[in-house]
């Protein structure tokens, strides 16, 4: 089990944060691991086309679920050669979308995003035929401004920062109107659909709940409900795997990983706080700091197994916005990876993809003890 020393004095926010616009207006801010800003050029000298109109949402009513329908974003860039990446830092000859000779980690507006720019809630009573504007906000994440490499190999302090900047910007797009849940996520590795190398993540504002932030809210607020307001889901849930053990992958002071009771994924694991925080602006500074070691130490690890590197989802739950569901959401990472084997991955199938009822060729228990004997830094 991973242990390290903890502050608990350490503050919330230990990075700089510098805003400013991009030439067609979208927002742009770098976090720095140091308390002293570097020295960047602020303005972006490209001749930017002004930004499109937002797309819509659709309303299926067969299900009762939102579809975000986003045609313009056909045109977006799709694995750029390394000397045209767009989140390199800008040199003379080349300006990307990051108008810097240097950053640590930079937040921006995606050019082409699902959600927004525009801010409109979805609508209410929907019903077949509804529809409504695509709402919210897409925001890139550059972890570094190296263009190769991993979330599991960037520093301690470097993920830190990154930690810091999902939290301001949970904090901030929260705020903004119409936004009803924030995401931050990260996929990695083209198998999944990546279309850009560069260390990245994503986040989205969304002007609804989504289906499956749906479904896990109403378990939740049920189990709430019969337990008299004084237990949650989710924390019952980490005692549980905690107690059992059989299951448990790293156990931090602040912190529990460990692959789930029913996983889906031939590769799944769990990062869940041992307090109930609603999303990741609500962790105090000692849990970020433990934060900044176990997550990239589970990255490490998935990399570890086959020795290569593992395609993975990484989805941060974070609760919704509404005041009720937000009584007894619960932060908590999802990891998961379609790799099976070496050189296999699982596709989603008729019974996944076309019932969302999984089937699952290896049991937590023997993943869980895999995971647990990785050796980690080995990617
Ligand atoms: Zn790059």
């Amino acid at each position: 089990m991973t242990s390290i020393i903890s502050r608990v004095d350490a503050p919330a926010s230990v990075s700089e944060v510098t805003s400013t616009r991009l030439a067609d207006g979208r927002e742009l801010l770098y976090f720095d691991d140091t308390a002293r800003p570097l020295q960047r050029p602020s303005r972006d000298r490209r001749d930017l086309p002004g930004r499109g109109p937002s797309g819509e949402i659709r309303y299926d009513a067969l299900t009762g679920e939102w579809v975000a329908v986003a045609a313009h974003r056909q045109h977006r860039t799709h694995l750029p050669p390394a000397d045209e990446c767009p989140l390199c830092p800008s040199t003379d000859a080349r300006p990307s979308e990051i108008p810097a000779a240097d950053y640590d980690v930079a937040v921006f507006e995606n050019r082409f995003p699902s959600l927004g720019p525009d801010f409109a809630s979805a609508p209410a009573a929907p019903g077949w035929g509804s529809r409504g504007l695509a709402g919210g906000r897409c925001e890139v994440v550059a972890f570094t401004p190296e263009h190769t490499g991993t979330f599991a190999a960037l520093s301690t302090r470097r993920v830190r920062t990154v930690i810091d900047a999902w939290a301001h910007r949970t904090g901030a797009l929260s705020a903004l109107p119409g936004v009803a849940q924030v995401f931050c996520f990260e996929n990695r590795g083209q198998d999944i659909g990546v279309t850009l190398h560069h260390p990245h993540g994503q986040i989205y504002a969304y002007p609804y709940v989504t289906p499956r932030a749906a479904v896990m809210a109403a378990a939740a607020g049920r189990f709430q409900e019969a337990a008299g307001g004084t237990a949650t889901l989710t924390g019952s849930i980490v005692a549980s795997e905690r107690a059992d053990g059989d299951r448990m992958v790293v156990e931090g002071e602040f912190f529990s990983a460990y692959v789930p009771f029913a996983a889906r994924w031939p590769l799944e694991i769990h990062l869940v706080p041992h307090r109930q925080v609603p999303d990741l602006a609500a962790l105090t500074g000692a849990e970020r700091d433990e934060l900044a070691v176990l997550y990239p130490d589970l990255l490490g690890r998935l990399d570890a197994l086959y020795g290569s590197p593992t395609p993975y989802i990484s989805a941060w739950h974070q609760a919704p916005l509404d005041p009720v569901l937000r009584r007894s959401g619960y932060l908590h990472l999802q990891l998961t990876s379609p790799r099976r084997a070496a050189d296999k991955l699982k596709f989603l199938a008729g019974s996944e993809a076309a019932m969302g009822a999984f089937i699952n060729d290896t049991t937590p228990e023997e993943v869980a003890a895999r995971l647990r004997d990785a050796r980690t830094g080995t990617a």
